[in-house]
């Protein structure tokens, strides 16, 4: 199981998806919502819209 780097609390695949989409697609360091929607000053409804958009766009690692 991944931690987010910054609060220690389990992410989900979608927050792996997410911070992969947002910092980089290599990314070996994981952050949760709460934490990466601080980082890019989103809220986290913000975070849900942004996963919602990729998984219909048949992004891959929101399977
Ligand atoms: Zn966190």
């Amino acid at each position: 199981m991944e931690l987010c780097k910054v609060c220690g609390r389990p992410v989900t695949r979608d927050e792996i998806g997410l911070t992969k989409k947002l910092i980089n697609r290599g990314a070996v360091e994981f952050f949760c919502k709460t934490c990466l929607s601080k980082k890019f000053e989103m809220t986290e409804a913000e975070c849900d819209t942004l996963i919602a958009h990729f998984r219909e766009a048949g992004c891959h690692l929101f399977v």
